[in-house]
């Protein structure tokens, strides 16, 4: 059976004591399934409060939005893999849309991003997808291959059993505009057999999709076998709402 992974990235939202507020209703509201984890990826500055206050919930995770791949240094503004440990993330996400297309991310930035998480006990969790020119020109998949190949190409199949990969379309973030589960799912099948390629189960690595999920399009959307989860923004920011499509999604 899959285990359903719902990811919410807060991206720049929810200081400290709003993080804590959220996650104390998000607990009262939300009842444990054994079907799903649940991850949350607060701003650097609500990690520690967000880990916190799921402390005694193993299945919530909290975990960090960005990290630089130096473990430390002269880098002023940036965070490590190990601080971000430190202060209690279990994850990291690389390479979202919004690091790639407006801080300028570059593919090599994301291979040095995943090694660095790697050599930590955090779990990474590569973003990839395509612009809407890319989409329309037809480069959808060269565009994942060349992503994937740039960020993982380097790792062999036990490392690549521990990256998440969550294809989200670029176009389809914070738009209103979702993927169609089966245009989703045929990106989902290329990450597999990408894996496969390199020697990895292609189960190994839990596949998420994201952009624009929310409360009336998740159910079609895990109805597509080749999802394992979602990774959400704008839909994650209400506690009780998150909390509600979380614990009914695909039951
Ligand atoms: C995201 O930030 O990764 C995302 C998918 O955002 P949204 O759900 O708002 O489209």
């Amino acid at each position: 059976m899959r285990r359903l992974l719902f990811a919410a990235n807060w991206k720049m939202h929810l200081g400290p004591d709003e993080a804590r507020a959220y996650l104390k209703t998000f607990r009262a509201t939300y009842h444990r399934r054994e079907d799903r984890d649940v991850w949350f990826f607060p701003p650097a500055v609500s990690l520690e409060a967000a880990a916190q206050a799921v402390r005694e919930r193993t299945d919530l995770v909290v975990g960090v939005q960005d990290i630089h791949w130096e473990p430390k240094g002269a880098f002023t503004g940036a965070i490590s893999a190990p601080l971000a440990a430190q202060a209690g993330a279990k994850a990291a996400l690389v390479g979202h849309s919004e690091r790639r297309h407006v801080f300028g991310e570059t593919d090599e930035d994301t291979r040095r991003k995943v090694a660095a998480v790697l050599a930590t006990p955090l779990q990474p969790v590569l973003c990839v997808g395509e612009t809407l020119p890319e989409r329309e020109a037809g480069h959808t998949l060269a565009v994942v291959h060349r992503q994937l190949a740039g960020a993982l190409g380097r790792l062999d199949a036990a490392k690549l059993a521990h990256v998440t990969i969550a294809y989200e379309p670029v176009w389809a973030i914070g738009t209103g505009r979702n993927a169609t589960p089966r245009d989703a799912g045929v990106v989902h099948r290329e990450i597999r057999t990408w894996l496969a390629g390199r020697g990895a189960a292609p189960t190994a690595a839990r596949v998420l999709y994201g952009g624009s999920v929310n409360a009336k399009n998740i159910a079609e959307l895990l109805a597509e076998p080749q999802l394992d989860g979602v990774l959400v923004g704008g839909a994650s920011l209400d506690p009780a709402a998150w909390a509600q499509l979380v614990q009914t999604a695909a039951a």
